[in-house]
């Protein structure tokens, strides 16, 4: 269905970061005009006046089913919160749970203005990836390796990676498939090695885990005599097909080996700050190094919101707040992390509102009182909260219409997450 949107005010994030005001057209699921006005004659028009049009935000690190945990393990030690709270809740993990998790994240992240994201996890992937598709979300979906965890042989735990691969490659243009190690430290290093060989060959994202807390760096210094993102060069898997979330605990020099090698980092302020890891990713240094920045929620247990918007603030604020200086950091960086940047880790045509992109946009009611008086669209993350989105199209296609879903049951989705929830860890 062609759509135009009209006389909205648009952040376009394209290559000049204009924000205009005008109208945005839809043909076949791409954008193929933005301009002041537009005549013509599509199927349906819609009146954007008092609203504010925004890419799709891209949430570049998730765990999609863990929202069943959401709120179940507060103010725990990782180690404990880990060992003792989530592992033992996900080993009873079916693939009703993961369904039920994963439309629930999905309702959340369409309610708070995400279209795409970074998605690892570790179990009944297919009911995973059913439910990308059956919402129309666009992601990238690996399935989290670990062969020290799981005490398997690397070649065998790669193959959970390689038949989802194999599985679900192709099957819908929203859905491509990653390889996804867990951590350099819970990963031996011929699965790391396999599962980055494999990536090339099949051109597909490689996605890991790397330097969240100050232990994994000293433990990695210890064994293997380098810190962990200076491992992951020694092995040659740095590249610009290569996410690494968190990349927090980091050196000056392994900022530049990230840079150079034209990788990108999923930072995750939110989630860091919860698990108290102590460390801030240093964005000014990897930002002057080259790296590609996008930003990410992690999992709703350690999180608990797959709120983008609010990342985005947490983002800019602990930017600010490191270097003592706003301007580090800007307003305009963090809107590039959560759009463009996000879709240029994940290689996806989306990210900024401009002829030939896909069609994945937000419209947000401008007329609320905890976003007027309106000096300049860029700042209103800082006071923004879902509740002021209304529409929400991946690909052309409406998701979300004056704020109602189109197609998904939402009191059915928070019901069955409600009673998924109850069924792991009882309440
Ligand atoms: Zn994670």
């Amino acid at each position: 269905m062609d759509i135009l949107i009209r006389d909205a005010l648009v952040l376009t994030q394209n290559k000049n970061r204009e924000i205009m005001r005008g109208d945005i057209l839809i043909e076949d699921g791409k954008i193929t005009k933005v301009a002041k006005s537009i005549r013509g004659g599509a199927e349906e028009k819609i009146d954007a006046s008092g609203k504010l049009a925004f890419p799709g935000l891209i949430n570049c690190h998730t765990h999609i089913p863990m929202s069943l945990f959401r709120g179940y393990a507060e103010g725990m030690r990782l180690q404990d919160w880990l060992e003792k709270r989530i592992w033992p809740a996900e080993a009873k993990l079916k693939p009703k749970h993961v369904r039920a998790g994963s439309m629930l994240s999905i309702l959340e992240m369409v309610r708070s203005g995400t279209t795409c994201f970074n998605e690892m996890y570790i179990a009944h992937m297919d009911e995973l990836c059913k439910s990308v598709v059956e919402a129309g979300m666009r992601a990238s979906v690996g399935f989290g390796l670990f062969d020290l965890v799981r005490k398997t042989d690397a070649k065998e735990e790669l193959k959970n990676g390689t038949s989802l691969a194999e599985k679900w490659s192709g099957k819908s243009p929203l859905l491509t498939i990653s390889m996804a190690p867990h951590a350099p430290y819970t990963c031996s290093k011929e699965l790391i090695l396999l599962a980055k060989e494999y990536a090339r060959k099949k051109n597909i994202k490689f996605h890991t885990h790397v330097s969240e807390t100050r232990k994994e760096v000293f433990d990695s210094l210890q064994e293997k005599g380098k810190r962990p993102i200076e491992y992951l060069h020694s092995l040659g898997v740095l590249d610009d097909d290569t996410v690494l979330a968190h990349g927090s605990w980091v050196t000056k020099r392994e900022s530049i080996l990230v840079g150079k090698a034209g990788a990108s980092v999923s930072h995750n302020p939110v989630a860091n700050l919860k698990l108290a890891t102590g460390g801030i990713c240093p964005l000014h240094e990897y930002l002057e190094a080259g790296a590609n920045i996008a930003l990410g929620t992690d999992g709703t247990a350690s999180n608990n919101s797959h709120n983008m918007v609010e990342t985005m603030k947490f983002a800019h604020l602990m930017q600010s707040h490191l270097y003592w200086d706003p301007l580090r950091v800007s307003i305009q960086n963090v809107w590039d992390f959560a759009t463009i940047n996000g879709a240029k880790a994940l290689g996806s045509n989306c990210g900024s509102i401009e002829p030939g992109k896909e069609a994945d946009i937000v419209l947000a009611d401008l007329h609320s009182a905890n976003l007027a008086p309106l000096h300049d669209a860029r700042n209103l993350f800082f006071s923004f909260h879902p509740g002021n989105i209304s529409d929400v199209f991946v690909a052309g296609k409406p998701i979300l219409r004056e704020g109602k879903f189109t197609e998904l049951d939402e009191a059915k989705i928070i019901d069955e997450a409600q009673k998924g929830a109850e069924d792991l860890v009882g309440s």
